[in-house]
């Protein structure tokens, strides 16, 4: 039994019940996230691009199953100071299937990628959550998984930014490794969707770099 696991013991953060962080009932009563467009928020069917809001580099396709509330978000939020892998574990199982249950097969070659954190925030935790749910994602989808993304400086805090203040204040944070994507399909795994100019920027370095399009994939917005 790890550190985490004796100071929160393993139950549902839905019902309490124990065995998991998220039982069968309570996965199910997840509320669902309308689909929107990657690029401008508003709503969108499958969560594609509008013909209107299309760029040369940008995000074409953005799946967001959940809503980031209730259940899942005192999940994440917990992940945050129990250092607790398993429960972004958990949540990665589910989550990919869904994924990977809704997008099919992808033409030309796919490769699975993630917004990765601060090294020094990734020491201190001991993992970073969105490789977690990338790889597990990318094993679900039978693709392979790189680390194609870094920071290369680091950014001021975010959460009282508005959209606007957001985008300028990640521009040139992201650099992109050398790796097989050139002409393939670039999926980019997150945990959370908040305003999209993290994943709108780190697409952006990507296609510039290559890649033939650029998808993103949240567990919640
Ligand atoms: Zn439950
Ligand atoms: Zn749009």
């Amino acid at each position: 039994v790890g550190v985490a696991e004796w100071l929160f013991p393993k139950a549902c953060f839905g019902c309490g019940a124990g065995g998991g962080y998220f039982c069968q009932d309570c996965r199910l009563k997840l509320e669902g996230a309308r689909a929107i467009c990657p690029m401008c928020g508003e709503t969108s069917i499958d969560g594609w691009v509008h013909p209107r809001c299309r760029k040369n580099w940008g995000v074409e396709r953005l799946i967001a199953p959940f809503r980031y509330t209730g259940t899942l978000k005192k999940g994440i939020k917990r992940v945050k100071y129990s250092s607790s892998w398993e429960i972004v574990r958990e949540m990665g199982e589910f989550w990919s299937r869904l994924v990977v249950r809704e997008i099919g097969e992808i033409a030309g070659g796919t490769v699975v990628t993630w917004i990765p954190m601060y090294e020094r925030k990734k020491r201190r935790r001991g993992f970073d959550q969105a490789e977690i749910l990338a790889r597990r994602f990318a094993k679900e989808m039978g693709v392979s998984c790189e680390q194609l993304i870094e920071r290369v400086r680091e950014t001021g805090a975010m959460y009282e930014l508005d959209k606007k203040k957001r985008a300028e204040n990640i521009r040139g944070v992201f650099g992109v490794k050398k790796g097989e994507y050139k002409g393939k399909t670039v999926i980019v795994v997150d945990d959370v969707w908040t305003t999209g100019s993290t994943m709108r920027e780190a697409a952006k370095e990507l296609m510039r770099r290559g890649a033939k399009r650029v998808w993103g994939a949240v567990v919640a917005r």
